[in-house]
């Protein structure tokens, strides 16, 4: 039994038999490293055709199963196997040199790789894990192994992951997964989250794991051949932890809370596991995954019924799709960009789409169509100044007033950015004045704040996701976005962090957008830091409210009155219709109603029924109850005048409620900024 400390990228418990990962060229155990003296040429190149004709069925196969995104991984692995740079040099060693098929597939693996990875651009040095990738694969059939054999649940170990490989094993067989080189913020390390499964890396004595032996990981900890004892008490370990996290998981899924929580998808392919899923909304469509992975770019067409579907199967909640983040790490191979020292610091995101203006232009009327058929809003990445939201909305009029032309239906949906830079999160309150709301892609924000490569290896002691600096830009974008009455969202990977989550409600961030498998991981986490928040605040500030508080819907039991045989719509404390500060409300006239000072700004269904209207400046809603009674929940006094700012409706006329259901958020900070009172009237209208 041998114990050794590893650097974490996923945390967890885990206990298996090991499946050993067939090493690249030179880099592992398993990798082909020494020549044969004297080798049969034919039989050597009828071995490298078989290989290579089983690695392609294997990939093809892996490419028609797998999503969209990840098939462009193992086709891109196939043109490389038909690269005659590739093959041919193979070919040629084996022939001219006299060495062994793996010789040469490692020769011309190693010599390719190396060559692309000082080629100084990003793209290019990519494709280097390419052929890492398909070397070791052509080595593993040489040997008679094939990669894709795991067929138990096991913990999968290598000397270096790529998403590809990760993505094409059978997710119900991953129990953890150990390698030498990683990265906490890599793709395989954010596609582990997704699978929550333990993933550390970081030691060179993971290489030395061989296949079928036990090993536990223990968070940083791995556990090398346990005596039997040490491995049952794992697996049964593991067990219970599963058992207990599902059940947790299952009682998070009935809470709530104030914080949104919503989804990070990547396509249509999602959908049905969003619908699933209990978001409250979509908070990032990734929607660059429909340019990836083909020869040439979708249509508008094609795009607009990728979008119309998810903003229709979001049926009315939010669906923020961000438009193409193309470029760096994510280029597209029909789109001409040229080479760049630092593709992270060069064309990608917005400047790329205001580059190539006609394919934009595509996504944009897409959009605007799309909007018909749902909440749709848009989201630009990359953003640092605020000319180029003034670009974007010049060509979005461009785009609708073409589209009218046209005799097309359209809409024009409301426009956040992500905050990703430094600079659009230090110039939030100037920004805040362009855009309906903001979202911060804390994976990019925390890249450029410290100066720090999301796909760095080695650098992990740099990397801290909760860094002062970030939690600081975070308070300040959140800020300026409650003064301008707009909304903040995380949507990196930061906003399922358990230790960063109740950091974030703190600095006022209003929703959380994870990604699917951890929505609700995410709801529990909000709903325990929001009861901490509470009691901290209730604890600084000493009060003891003398009138009892109500409790949030949807767990309200109270009745307001007893003309109001209905639950509270809001935490607060109840004022009696007579002292409601407006006459309109007080004198009676319009009816029965009382009023609350909310201590938030959620507003909840009081009863069960149907919307029968939300006012167009948001702040108020009018219910048919199911007891046939008219009501209206008017979101403070003379809020009219706001129009809309400072207001979100979750509702829309004609939808069927039940008690607790949001209808809208009230920021109490932008109203009160206007000199208007937040109380809440509720008021049951005469017939
Ligand atoms: C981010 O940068 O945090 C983000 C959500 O965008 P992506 O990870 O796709 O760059
Ligand atoms: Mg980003």
């Amino acid at each position: 039994m041998k114990e050794y400390d590893l650097k974490i990228a996923q945390s967890g418990f885990a206990a298996g038999t090991a499946f050993v990962i067939t090493q690249p060229a030179g880099t592992g155990k398993n990798g082909s490293q020494e020549e044969q003296k004297e080798v049969d040429r034919n039989k050597e190149l009828l071995d490298f055709d078989s290989a290579a004709l089983s690695v392609r069925n294997e990939l093809e196969s892996a490419a028609a199963n797998a999503e969209k995104e990840n098939a462009s991984i193992y086709e891109a692995e196939i043109m490389l196997l038909e690269d005659a740079k590739f093959s041919g040099a193979v070919r040629d060693q084996i022939q001219n040199d006299s060495v062994s098929a793996s010789a040469a597939v490692e020769r011309t693996g190693n010599a390719l790789a190396d060559e692309l990875g000082k080629s100084g651009s990003e793209y290019i040095s990519k494709r280097s894990d390419d052929i890492r990738g398909i070397t070791g694969r052509l080595l593993a059939a040489l040997n008679g192994e094939s990669e894709h054999a795991l067929k138990e649940p096991s913990i999968i170990i290598a000397e270096e992951l790529s998403p590809a490989m990760l993505s094409s094993f059978n997710r119900e067989f991953i129990l953890g997964i150990i390698t030498v080189k990683g990265s906490p913020t890599s793709h395989v390390s954010i596609i582990a989250g997704n699978l929550a499964v333990p993933y550390v890396y970081g030691s060179d004595e993971a290489a030395a794991i061989t296949e079928g032996c036990r090993v536990i990981i223990d968070n940083g900890k791995i556990v090398i051949d346990p005596d039997d004892d040490t491995y049952k008490s794992a697996v049964k370990r593991m067990e219970e932890e599963k058992a207990e996290k599902k059940q947790a998981e299952e009682e998070a899924a009935g809470g709530a809370c104030r914080t949104r929580i919503y989804a990070n998808i990547a396509g249509v392919q999602d959908i049905d596991q969003l619908v699933a899923s209990g978001a409250e909304g979509v908070g990032l469509f990734r929607s660059e995954f429909l340019f990836l992975g083909r020869d040439s770019a979708p249509s508008e067409e094609e795009q607009f019924q990728a979008y119309k579907k998810a903003a229709e199967a979001m049926a009315g909640k939010d669906t923020v799709i961000r438009t193409m983040d193309l470029g760096s790490d994510k280029k597209a191979d029909w789109l001409d960009v040229p080479d760049e020292k630092n593709p992270a610091l060069g064309l990608r995101g917005l400047r790329l789409s205001l580059k190539e203006k006609d394919l934009f232009k595509s996504q944009l009327r897409a959009l605007l169509r799309a909007a018909v058929f749902g909440n749709v809003r848009i989201m630009i990445p990359m953003i640092a100044s605020s000319w180029e939201v003034d670009a974007v909305r010049s060509m979005i009029e461009e785009c609708s007033r073409e589209l009218s032309d046209e005799g097309v239906e359209y809409k024009i949906p409301p426009l956040g950015i992500m905050v990703e830079t430094p600079a659009a999160a230090v110039t939030a309150d100037i920004l805040a004045e362009k855009v309906d709301f903001f979202s911060i892609g804390t994976n990019d924000l925390t890249q450029y704040t410290l100066a720090l490569d999301r796909e760095a290896q080695g650098m992990d002691e740099y990397y801290d996701p909760c860094h002062e600096a970030i939690i600081r830009l975070i308070g300040m974008t959140a800020k300026a976005a409650h003064e301008h009455g707009i909304t903040t969202a995380v949507c990196g990977e930061l906003a399922a962090n358990p230790d960063a989550v109740k950091e974030l409600i703190k600095a006022g961030v209003d929703e959380l957008s994870v990604s699917l498998p951890k929505i609700n991981a995410t709801r529990a986490l909000a709903i325990k830091a929001e009861a901490e928040i509470n009691e901290e605040m209730e604890a600084e500030s000493g009060e003891i409210h003398d009138e009892p508080n109500l409790t949030t819907a949807p767990e309200a039991k109270e009745v307001l009155t007893d003309e109001m045989q209905i639950a509270a719509p809001a935490d607060g404390k109840l004022i009696p219709m007579e002292d409601i500060p407006d006459p309109v409300f007080s004198s009676g006239t319009l009816g029965e109603c009382i009023g609350i000072m909310p201590e938030s700004g959620t507003i909840y269904a009081p009863c069960d029924g149907k919307v029968l209207l939300v006012a167009e400046t948001k702040h108020a809603v009018t219910i048919k109850a199911d007891d046939g009674s008219s009501i209206l929940i008017h979101a403070g006094i003379d809020t009219v005048k706001l129009g809309g700012k400072g207001f979100r409706t979750f509702v829309n006329g004609g939808d069927t409620i039940k008690t607790g259901d949001r209808l809208l958020e009230a920021d109490l900070d932008v109203i009160r900024a206007a000199g208007l009172s937040p109380m809440i009237i509720t008021l049951l209208l005469k017939q």
